[in-house]
């Protein structure tokens, strides 16, 4: 058969374009690529195991339909998956359909899978038959500098991690110790700094690790009598990144070797690089000496970033998976979701899957319902940056006015009704209310709740403006 890839998915997307909705349409098949057609198998790449598995489960009997009438009865399908979390080879890998089980099927790994049972090789990370001793890095591409939104969030962070990368170990920042909240990307910062370590200095040996995977490790030494085996691989190290070193407290033995590991690599000019979810001053259950050490370099936090940010983040992200949204959508999820970003991430998926499965297009008032429904556990609420947006689009006025310090009249009322509606629906202070509205005190916001009361009761016109808001702000 002489046929051509894209020839052949360009046929396929025809048939399939007729039988899917057109949002699905744009979500899960304008992004697939065709990579090649061999012994009737068509290859298609997908950005994401999530992707592939939401096409297997939702459209598997239409592609294999098509698949036939393209390819006869030979035809199958394979896709290649663009690597997500999954760290130990940075290459797209293949899964056969059609398939009864989901499990992955790697294609030609290069490295050494970490989790071989019944590895023949002592140390999981070796590759054997190399001069060099080489090492799996571990590391995801995905997790890349360029992929990291840069804010006053993470500014300090992410510039100490770039400068690690740029002289492993010649800076003063070793450790490098970085922490913050859950979701707030410590995992990513850390790969990213490997990542950008390997591509300068091809030759240092760079090894990501999570502290619960090397605590999994020295036990099985243990047990095996090769401690020393253990030991002496991280000592040869260049470039150690440990993840979520909290999971260490209590444990003291593994404390104790990691200790000794600490010591031999940075006398050795070796680099360190540590996440942890809280600063080395409260973690509990950690060996005074390594908490002492955790603070000899560098201890850089990450914070919440800011609703600039948290939009910035959301757009790379669909920019990546090639989805698109309407802009207030996008907003309404940044201005809702204030935690973390694995959260608005997950929102953000929540919302597609969602889309596509009912197939409606993803407006704002399906976002709101979304979020209703997907993120209630977080006990979100409406947020001050939400409610003055929205009183702003309402007054067609420019947020900037409403955060200065301006006396004009009409910005004056819709500040004080921001200010009312933040105490209404917020849990704020009002001094937090007032910082947040052009710099106010509590009085003032105090003041402006009375206003609202007072022209609620007298002015009909202005009663009808707050119904209004109150209906946009309240959701679904
Ligand atoms: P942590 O390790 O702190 O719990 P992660 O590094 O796993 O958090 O981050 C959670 C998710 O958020 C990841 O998918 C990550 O890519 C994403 N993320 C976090 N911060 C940023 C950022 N500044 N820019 C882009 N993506 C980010
Ligand atoms: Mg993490």
């Amino acid at each position: 058969m002489n046929k051509d890839h894209n020839q052949v998915w360009k046929n396929c997307l025809e048939v399939i374009k007729d039988n899917v909705s057109p949002q699905g349409f744009k979500t899960w098949f304008e992004p697939i690529k065709p990579v090649k057609l061999e012994d009737s198998i068509l290859t298609i790449q997908v950005p994401s195991q999530f992707f592939y598995e939401w096409l297997e489960e939702h459209y598997v009997s239409l592609l294999k339909k098509i698949i036939r009438k393209e390819l006869g009865a030979e035809g199958r399908l394979e896709y290649s998956i663009i690597m997500e979390n999954n760290h130990n080879n940075a290459n797209p890998y293949t899964i056969k359909v059609p398939t009864s089980n989901r499990k992955a099927v790697k294609n030609s790994p290069v490295t050494m899978p970490l989790d071989l049972g019944e590895s023949p090789i002592k140390n999981p990370f070796i590759i054997p038959g190399l001069r060099k001793m080489q090492v799996d890095s571990n590391l995801n591409p995905n997790y890349s500098f360029d992929n990291f939104i840069e804010g006053d969030c993470n500014r300090l962070a992410r510039s100490a991690g770039f400068a690690v990368a740029n002289k492993p170990g010649g800076t003063a920042f070793n450790p490098l110790l970085i922490y913050g909240g859950v979701g707030l990307g410590k995992t990513h910062l850390a790969h990213a700094i490997g990542i950008e370590i390997k591509n300068k200095f091809e030759d240092k040996t760079v090894l990501y690790v999570s502290s619960e995977k090397f605590t999994h490790q020295f036990i099985d030494a243990v047990k095996n009598n090769t401690v020393n085996d253990f030991t002496h691989f991280y000592q040869m190290i260049d470039v150690l990144i440990i993840d979520d070193v909290q999971f260490f407290s209590g444990k003291e033995k593994t404390q104790d070797v990691f200790f000794h590991i600490f010591n031999h690599l940075h006398q050795t000019g070796k680099q360190i690089i540590i996440t942890s979810d809280k600063p080395p001053v409260e973690m509990q259950g950690m060996e005074q000496r390594l908490l002492s050490r955790f603070k000899w370099g560098l201890s850089a936090d990450l914070q919440v970033p800011s609703l600039e940010t948290r939009i910035a983040i959301l757009k790379k992200k669909m920019y990546a998976d090639g989805i698109d949204l309407p802009d207030e959508v996008v907003e309404y999820l940044g201005y809702s979701i204030t935690s973390n970003v694995r959260e608005l991430e997950g929102a953000l998926i929540s919302l597609i899957a969602q889309s596509s499965l009912n197939k409606k297009a993803i407006t704002l008032d399906l976002a709101k319902q979304m979020i209703d429904k997907f993120v209630k556990n977080t006990a979100r609420e409406v947020s001050i940056d939400y409610i003055q947006k929205v009183v702003c689009d309402y007054f067609d006025l420019p947020i900037e006015l409403l955060k200065s310090k301006t006396r004009k009249r009409e910005i004056v009322q819709a500040r004080q009704i921001a200010m009312y509606f933040a105490k209404k629906m917020t849990k704020s202070s009002l001094a937090s209310i007032g910082a947040h509205c052009g710099g106010k005190d509590h009085a003032t916001v105090l003041h402006a709740c009375r206003t609202v009361n007072n022209l609620q009761e007298t002015d009909k016109h202005f009663r009808k403006y707050l119904e209004d808001l109150e209906k946009k702000l309240s959701i679904a």
